[in-house]
Order: C-alpha cells, then structure tokens, then sequence
C-alpha cells in the first residue's frame, strides 16, 4: 500500500524540462505558465512490488481501480460505488472482413457512467480534491468533461461550477443539470469557458479539473490503454486510433502503455494515430510546424474536440513522436458517415468526436497504411446518445412520416 506521494518522483514541464518536488507546484510550471504542463513521473521500482501481471490476474476488482498503484492516489482510498472504466475491448470480425485486416477492435469507453472516457479523469480529480480538503471543483469543457466531473462531484458530497460553450449539445447540458452542477452557458466558446474556469480557480481556490492543467488527470485517462494492453493479454497492439481535442487522451494512451513498458511488463508501445477534424486541426498543424502552435477557428460538428487552444499540444506530441505514429484528420462528411458505419458493423453507437477515430480507421485501412496483418485498436471515447441531433442526419433518408 503506497501513498500518493511515495509513488510520485517528480514532476516534470514539458516545455522547459524542469523537475519539481511535488510541493513546488500546483497545477503548472512557474516560468512556463499555461505552455508548462507538467508530466507525473513515479518511482517504478517502488511501484513494481505492488504491481505485476500475477497480482492482476488475482484482482477481481473490474473498474479502472485495479490500476490504482499506478495512479496517483493514497492506494487505501475508498473508491466510489459507481463502475468506472473496464469498458469492452471487441474484436470485430466484421471490420476484419470488410478491409481485410487480421486483428481490428474495438475499446467502447462510451460505457462509462456518464457515458465518456472522461469519466477517468474525473474520478481522479475528485478523490485527489477530497484529499485536499476542497469542497468545490471548477473545470470548462466541451461538455463532456463537464458532465463527468457533475456526475463524481454529485456523489462525493462536493459542489462543481461548470462553464461550457452556449451551444452544447442538449442531452450534455441535461446531463450537467441532472447531477446538480452550477452550469454556465458561455457565448464564445470553450476558449473563454476555459479563461472564466482558470479565473475561479485563480480568485476562489476551486479544485481545478481542466485536463491538461491538472496533471494527475491523464493519469487517469491512462487506465484507457492499461485495460487494452490487458484486455490483450499484454500483447500489445501495432496501433492505437484515438480523436483528439486539447490533446490530453493522446498523451494518456502512451502514457498507460509507457507505464507497463517501464515496469518491464510489456516491451512495446503501440503507434498512436491521433486524429483531428479537419476543422479544427491545431495540434496536427503544430506537428507538421515544428511544434508551433496557432489557434485555429473551429468549424466542425465534432463539438468534444472542437477546441481552438489545445491545452496539451506539446505532451500530445511527444506522445505521438515518441511511439512513431502521426496525425490525421477527418472531414465532417466522414465523421457522420464513420457514426452510421461503427453502429452497424460493431454495434456501438459512437458520439461524433469518438466516431472520427473510425473515420480515420476506415481512411487508413483503405489506403492500406495499415498493414493486413497489423493490429489496431480504435478507442470510442463517447456514446452517440450525447449528440441525438448529429446522429438523426445520417438516417433521415430511410425516415417515412405516414
Ligand atoms: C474530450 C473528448 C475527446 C478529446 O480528448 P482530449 O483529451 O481533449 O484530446 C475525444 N472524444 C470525446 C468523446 C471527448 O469527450
Ligand atoms: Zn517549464
């Protein structure tokens, strides 16, 4: 049983590579600013006498908490009685026939409690604000966030102050409204959300759950890929197909299998294909730029990665760099055929920003960047019911009114 500060070495900016002790920093580096986030580095060694494949096989606790000795949690919290995380991993024969690969699945992480990945990093940022004596948790969000964060403050007995963008899909404002959140409607967009967000936890002290500020977060979102690599046995697949807005969840699927790599559990970490839509495509051409970045004016239906400021381009590509994959991007028109294609071949009805990652999927396969005999994951990061109105417009043709 290790404590959270045992297992954290060290914290580290990924802009100017400067390491803080873990009470030299709150959320971001001092010189850096909101460009220094930071990465969590643990002790391995202390962490490997907790944590092996053996001790897993034995541990019947299926949620993202059979991973707690590599979060950064006190490993004797309690954890909410709610299920988060151990989502299914699918193998599809479908998507194998259909483009004559051997080894397609499918990560359907839209079967979380409040219906996206998200609610990783909201487990984590609440049990780590319990265990600094918050009693309120701020974050902004394209909506998602938002309703994860609603949904794990409710039930901890924790107040949440949410701001979203004025034109969110309804069922996630619903869904921001049934867990009891304090929700602002922002006009202008998920990049003044985020500013009024920053300015609470700046004047008020609110617990800061912004993804990309608050380290631990991707910490969270990381259990995504260790239940992968387990899911497969610990053979660890060629690719990783993921959609990405600030860039957070990119960052966390290395960071989950650099985890098993380090602890000498696993010996590869797959190629990360992270994808964007085509309007709405900063990090891809900060990659292409040399790492600069420039705010792009968002345009596209995917709502959950329509960020015109990604907040975690640098860790989202060094995470690509360093496991050799690239970015992609794909066009609305593909993203809506993508939803229709996923739901019929596999069953999983994938929100707009989940169904690019199977845009980009169906793009590769056909153009045979992905080799016949590869394995590839493609991660569902949100369920289609959050997004009815997106959904109904691939369908309406084969709608009669009599
Ligand atoms: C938040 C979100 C993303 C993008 O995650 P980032 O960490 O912002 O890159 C993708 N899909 C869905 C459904 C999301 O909610
Ligand atoms: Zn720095």
């Amino acid at each position: 049983m290790l404590k959270k500060k045992e297992k954290i070495f060290a914290y580290k900016c990924v802009k100017c590579l400067k390491e803080f002790k873990q009470n030299e920093v709150e959320y971001t580096c001092p010189s850096c600013k909101d460009e220094g986030i930071l990465d969590v580095l643990y002790d391995y060694e202390k962490i490997k006498a907790e944590f092996s494949k053996e001790k897993l096989a034995l541990n019947n606790d299926f949620s993202l908490w059979r991973y707690k000795a590599l979060l950064p949690i006190d490993d004797n919290t309690k954890p909410f009685n709610i299920q988060v995380g151990f989502t299914p991993l699918y193998k599809s024969k479908s998507l194998e026939l259909e483009y004559g690969l051997k080894n397609v699945y499918i990560k359907d992480d839209g079967r979380n409690p409040s219906a996206s990945l998200k609610d990783r990093a909201s487990a984590i940022a609440v049990m780590d604000a319990l265990l600094n004596k918050k009693d309120t948790i701020t974050c902004s969000s394209t909506g998602n966030a938002g309703t994860s964060l609603s949904l794990f403050a409710s039930i901890a007995g924790l107040k949440s102050v949410i701001y979203v963008p004025d034109n969110a899909p309804k069922p996630k404002l619903s869904q921001l409204l049934i867990y009891g959140s304090t929700v602002y409607g922002v006009k202008g967009g998920y990049k003044k959300a985020f500013d009024l967000s920053m300015q609470m936890v700046n004047e008020k002290g609110f617990y800061n759950r912004n993804c990309a500020i608050n380290p631990l977060l991707v910490e969270g979102k990381k259990t995504v890929a260790l239940e992968m690599a387990e899911q497969l046995n610990f053979e660890i697949p060629d690719y990783v197909i993921v959609s990405a807005g600030d860039g957070c969840i990119t960052s966390s699927i290395y960071k989950g299998f650099f985890d098993l790599k380090a602890l000498n559990i696993t010996n590869k970490i797959p190629k990360i294909i992270s994808v964007q839509a085509s309007g709405c495509d900063a990090i891809k051409k900060a990659w292409e730029n040399n790492g600069k970045l420039q705010d792009c004016k968002p345009n596209t239906l995917a709502d959950s990665i329509a960020v015109a400021i990604p907040r975690n381009y640098i860790k989202a590509i060094n995470a690509v760099n360093n496991s050799g994959g690239f970015f992609e991007t794909v066009t609305d028109k593909e993203i809506l055929e993508a939803m229709k294609l996923c739901a019929t071949k596999t069953g999983v009805f994938a929100e707009p920003s989940a169904a690019a990652s199977f845009a980009a999927f169906k793009k590769l396969a056909i153009a045979s960047k992905i080799e016949k005999d590869a394995s590839v994951v493609i991660t569902i990061t949100g369920n289609g019911l959050k997004d009815t109105e997106s959904a109904q417009k691939t369908g309406l043709d084969s709608y009669y009114e009599i």
